[in-house]
């Protein structure tokens, strides 16, 4: 080019600088191009550890390099590795023997009872009393201490499986995630989980036995050692109705009457020592693997902002094959969740196409083993190639639901920061609604890798479309035949307009968060912030 030419669009540019700084431009046939590559057969479902997610991570890196996208992985590349540790079943059958005044009963795993070792490999035989917990539950900020007067020590903790009714769906779900911590805490060698009747409801035995794997998945530390989902814990069981009233025989209270306690609002059936002893019997084996987070980074503009990251990221793993079955077997997970994956590629290639760059830099995290229990995020979050104190706010994709053109999308968890009010402008901008939580019982907060941000402190969201315009069909019919199925595949009537429309969505956010003079601030008394951030500056609601 030559210095003349410079000069006239020097000046065309100072003339009209809005004309020539176009917005970008969002594609529905680049959201299309994406899902269709990740979503196809030949990569096997994108399971963290096999060959198809390896595809997929290398796909999700290349894009990065073609947009010009800077790696932000582990040395100078865009890969973060998982390492991850898989404990499964051994040997003979488990089994939990119980034995009360009434006799002895031998439960079998996968018939009364569902039996877990631990992360360790190898056998435990342990023997042990039986204490009966409540909810098991331990809260300062609640005032609740379920173990009060209880000695579980070298004891089994039996509690009830769910959260008391009425509390918060969100904080329930995050306590009932800490119940195997606080019986650990108290020294309780396992656990026996009884049912209450909510969740015999919710999680019909069978069901129950359908969607638990035999396998128990988790990441690696930094320092070598597994992180262990039941803290030290040896054994852990679930038990159906009848082996729990098995349990319960010649107890100070019946079973039927705790029960009916923990059916009441807020009602915490109190603890005390069973009758009975159990025996649990499981040997486990365990097989270690890694799979790569994909993390690459847009730099902000602002010499002072740039230092501080708005992380975009969504789960690019998925189910991989069906072990039994005929037919199609390839769980192809094209919208959980290869369209949030194409989605952070589109916002990506937007904020690096952008006339103005934002003024924090963007942090684009596409994360493995999601599927295993948001492994690749936790394992992230623990020791993040930047400072955890620089990342202002977190968004998460996981399954947009690309099926109808949504008018209304749904930030689940932004009632617990300002995240809500940049929400709330952003769709209003363009001319679609925020809608509140429309599954509050899901606890989809604490469900999906933004959590992990959320534990270390980090204000943080998973977006997804809303109910408004045939979403409440759309979502009912995928959940109920395609969630996790072979079907979740390219035949769905995917509407592409919607995925670009998606995409624009997260861009108008992502930049109004990191152009944005302040950082978001979780709400002042909120449970979250107080729990996670509890030196953070906090807002008024
Ligand atoms: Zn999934």
């Amino acid at each position: 080019m030559t210095s003349r030419s410079l000069g006239i669009v020097f000046a065309l540019a100072g003339f009209s600088g809005a004309a020539i700084a176009a917005e970008p431009e969002f594609s529905a046939d680049r959201i299309r191009a994406h899902v269709s590559f990740l979503a196809d057969d030949l990569l096997e479902g994108r399971e963290a550890g096999t060959r198809g997610h390896g595809i997929a991570a290398s796909y999700i890196a290349s894009q990065f390099t073609l947009l010009g996208v800077r790696p932000a992985g582990q040395n100078g590349g865009y890969f973060f590795t998982v390492d991850l540790l898989e404990s499964s079943l051994t040997g003979p059958a488990p089994t939990l023997t119980v034995t009360t005044g009434r006799g002895t009963q031998t439960l079998k795993h996968r018939g009364n009872a569902l039996v877990r070792g631990s992360i360790a490999a190898g056998a435990v035989n342990l023997s042990a009393p039986l204490v009966f917990v409540g909810f098991g539950m331990t809260d300062a900020a609640l005032g609740y201490d379920d173990y009060k007067g209880l000695d579980v020590r070298g004891k089994i903790a039996v509690a009830l499986y769910g959260s008391p009714k009425g509390i918060d769906s969100e904080v329930g779900a995050h306590l009932q995630h800490e119940q195997f911590r606080a019986a650990a805490e108290h020294g309780a060698v396992a656990m026996i989980y009884v049912l209450t009747r909510a969740s015999a409801q919710a999680f019909p035995w069978q069901q129950l036995l359908d969607v638990q794997s035999d396998e128990t998945t988790t990441w690696v530390q930094r320092d070598g050692t597994p992180f262990d989902p039941s803290h030290g814990l040896k054994a852990a069981a679930i038990v159906d109705s009848t082996a729990a009233e098995f349990l319960f025989s010649g107890a100070p209270k019946p079973l039927a009457r705790l029960l009916d306690e923990a059916d009441q609002a807020g009602g915490r059936p109190q603890g005390f020592e069973l009758r009975g002893t159990a025996k649990i019997n499981v040997a486990t084996k365990v097989r270690r693997f890694s799979s790569p987070d994909v993390v690459g980074v847009i730099e902000g503009s602002d010499p002072k902002l740039k230092s501080e990251y708005v992380v975009l990221m969504g789960h690019a793993d998925h189910i991989g094959i069906k072990k039994d079955g005929t037919g199609d077997r390839i769980n192809n997970g094209a919208l959980d969740n290869a369209a949030g994956t194409a989605t952070l590629i589109e916002v990506a290639r937007a904020l690096a196409v952008a006339s103005e760059r934002p003024r924090r830099s963007v942090l684009i995290v596409a994360n493995t083993a999601e599927e295993k229990g948001l492994l690749g995020a936790e394992s992230f979050a623990s020791a993040p190639t930047v400072p955890i104190d620089r990342m202002v706010a977190a968004i998460d994709l996981d399954m947009p639901m690309l099926l109808y053109d949504f008018t209304d999308v749904v930030a689940y968890g932004a009632t617990h920061s300002t995240l809500k009010d940049v929400f709330e402008k952003t769709a209003s901008a363009m001319g679609i609604t925020l809608s509140p939580d429309p599954m509050p019982e899901q606890a989809v907060f604490v469900r999906s890798d933004h959590y992990t941000m959320v534990k270390q402190g980090v204000p943080a969201v998973m977006l997804a479309t809303g109910m408004a315009n045939g979403g409440d069909k759309a979502w009912a019919t995928y959940l109920s035949s395609h969630y996790h199925r072979p079907s979740d595949d390219l035949s769905l009537p995917i509407v592409w307009n919607a995925g670009a429309k998606f995409a624009e969505f997260n861009y108008r956010v992502v930049r109004a968060l990191a152009d944005a003079d302040g950082r978001p601030q979780w709400y002042a008394k909120d449970y979250f912030g107080d729990l996670f951030a509890p030196k953070a500056a906090k807002a008024s609601r």
